[in-house]
């Protein structure tokens, strides 16, 4: 736990979107990523904050909430976490993940808002 004693989590940001490579599912220890249609989240609450997804992530997606400005995407997280369906087993990511990769705005694409806290 950091100084200070506050929680930590992993969280997973804009650019898992319409990647979902789900590298990041097949290292987790206690399977706290959660699946939508356009990425994945990872539950605040259930991670243990080992850090070995991090590293796996070709899309460079999923950061430590220690990390400043992530405050709205740890908030996108936990809502969604609550709501889409447990994945634990990797899948194929899309077939257009690779030209996905790095694009501005996929929030704002996927979930029509550019507001993490919104979407
Ligand atoms: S490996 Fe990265 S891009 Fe792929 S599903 Fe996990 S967080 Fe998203
Ligand atoms: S930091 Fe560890 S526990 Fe948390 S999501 Fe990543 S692999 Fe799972």
């Amino acid at each position: 736990m950091p100084e200070g004693g506050k929680p930590m989590t992993y969280v997973v940001t804009e650019n898992c979107i319409r990647c979902k490579h789900t590298d990041c599912v097949a290292v987790c220890p206690v399977d706290c990523f959660y699946v939508g249609e356009a990425m994945l989240v990872i539950d605040p609450d259930a991670c243990i904050d080992c850090g070995v997804c991090e590293p796996e992530c070709p899309a460079e997606a999923i950061k430590p909430d220690t990390e400043p400005g992530l405050e709205g995407w740890k908030a996108l997280n936990a809502k969604y976490a609550a709501l889409w369906p447990n994945i634990a087993a990797r899948s194929e990511p899309p077939e257009d993940a690779a030209a996905w990769d790095g694009r501005a705005d996929k929030l704002l694409d996927a979930f029509g808002t550019a507001d993490p806290v919104a979407a």
